[in-house]
């Protein structure tokens, strides 16, 4: 018997009498639901590992061992509280543990789940009446507030967000918003060259759960990929407090000005790398929104802060449910892929993933009409190009990368090279801890990609090589020149050149395209032509030469 499971037994009291509950992997919190209102010695919970659930994708070995890691822990702590905790590994779905859980115990009461991907697996128990759902209660903010951010058939963040804070009375005053306005985002645009230092995240104990936890994912799930680092994983509810305390010393000050910047010096600059625990609500959003309101930090790090959690978070989650994980879009149903993409994942290795469910496939929305297979570069064959390649390097090795790297470098180039907006999200899933559905698929989908057009954004967001150059260091250590030899920018006007017919209309693309018509057409048949050489080196594997 595994050495938790043992250590599980000890604490564990009797279940005869108890109500029962289902806590989902990403509800580790007794801070909500109804862990927050019952005695825990009037409640038995149910906590399930499923290896079916883990092989769905290749997820990063450091995903799997976060949500274990956190579960296991999760469960002692509770334990140690008076629950009853019923914790079953299990090769089976999670919808078959519960059904067989449910056969000995009755019904469960369970939040509602916030990946689509599990509500749709749970159906049939909920219809059964075997699983009992009440509102999921981690959410700040409710889907009618998503009402207020209708632009036409659009949604945008920004009205959404200003709506949050006037209804909540966040950072407002008499009715306005503190300091004038609700974003400080313009002044907000610093490039990093040094100062002031950036934080170097702290590293956490390597525990015994850690260590099982690891022997688990490395023997039996050595074909995921990315490495496992024990020491940046936080785990139990200490660890949580620490990466939190360490961010809002540490990180938030600064937040702001250094939001949009990037640097092979310093991966996460001054970002708090929270999303991974707050996803699984090991830190509860409203806790964080609280504490952030009570720091003294200058004001456009703050704000900048509530807009991410309170704005961005809870927008995108608010539409990817009312788009059905953007299978209902306003134009009609999107297509749907049979069964999960793998991201890329079989080419890279040899050997295909296998497609474990019917119904587990995404919406394959490609406004642009992009579709080209994502180049294994995004596997971490070398490019050549030293923003994409410093940028996966991280994102292997540590399972995240910041906000703007994520946008601005492997969402960018794959949108340049028109790679098929579903592999990309799907790639996005697999390689980084914090993804789940209703967070990534807005994210790359909408945002990285505009693959569901202005439904949440106005335009693409796409740059040549002089955002990168203005906003990194990347360029300063790249073989190519930013501003002569580097296909980046090529890639830039090709990009606009092929997609004229449908983005030329859209009025914030206006001064970009006037510059488009204004290049010498020589350069617009090279651009051309360097997409289509750089396309087929990084399809082919090849790493891209400066000669
Ligand atoms: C292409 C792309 C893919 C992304 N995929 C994911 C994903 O799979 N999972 C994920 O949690 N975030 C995703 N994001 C959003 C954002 O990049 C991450 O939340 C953030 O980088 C996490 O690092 P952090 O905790 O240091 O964030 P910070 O910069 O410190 O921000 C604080 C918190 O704000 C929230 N937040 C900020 N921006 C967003 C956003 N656009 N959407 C949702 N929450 C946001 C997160 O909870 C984050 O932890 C993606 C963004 C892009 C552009
Ligand atoms: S020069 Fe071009 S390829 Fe090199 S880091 Fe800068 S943007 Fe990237």
């Amino acid at each position: 018997m595994s050495g938790f499971l043992e250590r599980l037994k000890g604490l564990n009291g009797i279940a005869r009498g108890r109500r029962w509950a289902y806590i989902p992997y990403d509800q580790l919190s007794d801070g909500i639901g109804v862990l927050a209102r019952e005695k825990p010695r009037d409640l038995a919970i149910l906590l399930i590992e499923s290896h079916e659930n883990a092989r769905r994708r290749p997820y990063h070995r450091q995903r799997l061992a976060l949500l274990w890691s956190n579960q296991r822990h999760f469960a002692l702590e509770q334990c140690g509280r008076g629950m009853f905790v019923e914790y079953v590994i299990s090769q089976w779905p999670i919808s078959q543990v519960i059904e067989s859980v449910a056969a000995k115990i009755g019904s469960l009461e369970m939040q509602e789940a916030a990946e689509r991907e599990l509500r749709f697996e749970l159906t049939s128990l909920v219809d059964a009446g075997i699983l009992r759902i009440i509102p999921h209660e981690g959410w700040l903010t409710r889907k009618e507030d998503l009402a207020a951010s209708v632009a036409g058939s659009s949604w945008r963040m920004d009205a959404f967000y200003r709506h949050v804070r006037r209804d909540k009375a966040i950072l407002m005053e008499h009715g306005r918003p503190v300091g004038g306005k609700y974003s400080f985002d313009v002044e907000n645009r610093l490039p990093w060259k040094g100062r002031p230092t950036a934080p170097e995240m702290p590293s956490f104990p390597v525990d015994e759960i850690k260590e099982e936890v690891a022997q688990i994912v490395l023997e039996q799930f050595s074909d995921h990929p990315g490495t496992l680092d024990l020491a940046s994983l936080p785990a139990s509810s200490e660890d949580a407090e620490r990466l939190w305390t360490w961010a809002k010393n540490e990180c938030l000050p600064y937040f702001g000005p250094y939001e949009d910047a990037m640097s092979s010096q310093a991966a996460g600059l001054f970002h708090t790398r929270i999303s991974s625990l707050i996803n699984i609500h090991r830190i509860l959003p409203r806790a964080m929104l609280d504490d952030a309101m009570g720091l003294a930090i200058p004001l456009a790090s703050k704000e900048a802060f509530i807009r991410q959690v309170l704005g961005w978070r809870e927008f995108v989650y608010h539409v990817h449910c009312a788009t059905d994980g953007f299978r209902l879009r306003p134009e009609g149903p999107e297509p749907v892929m049979s069964v999960q993409g793998d991201g890329g994942y079989g080419r890279w290795s040899g050997s295909s993933w296998p497609g474990s469910g019917q119904g587990f496939g995404g919406a394959c929305p490609s406004f642009l009409g992009a579709s080209n297979p994502l180049p294994m570069a995004w596997w971490g064959k070398r490019s050549g190009l030293n923003c994409l390649d410093t940028v996966i390097a991280d994102v292997w090795r540590h399972g995240w990368s910041h906000h703007i790297t994520r946008l601005m470098v492997v969402a960018n180039l794959a949108a340049l090279l028109d790679v098929s907006p579903r592999e990309l999200t799907d790639w996005f899933w697999i390689a980084y801890a914090d993804a789940y559905d209703w967070v990534v698929e807005p994210n790359v989908l909408g945002m990285g990609t505009f693959a569901v057009g202005d439904l949440i954004t106005t335009k693409p967001y796409v740059s040549g090589a002089n955002y990168i150059n203005k906003m990194s260091d990347y360029c300063e250590r790249c073989q190519f020149d930013h501003s002569t030899t580097c296909p980046v920018s090529s890639l830039y006007w090709a990009y606009l050149d092929r997609h004229a017919d449908v983005l030329s209309q859209n009025p914030r693309m206006r001064i970009i395209y006037a510059a488009l018509r204004k290049r010498n057409p020589e350069h617009r048949r090279q651009d051309q032509e360097d997409y289509k050489r750089v396309l087929s080196a990084l399809m082919s594997g090849e790493e891209l030469r400066s000669n």
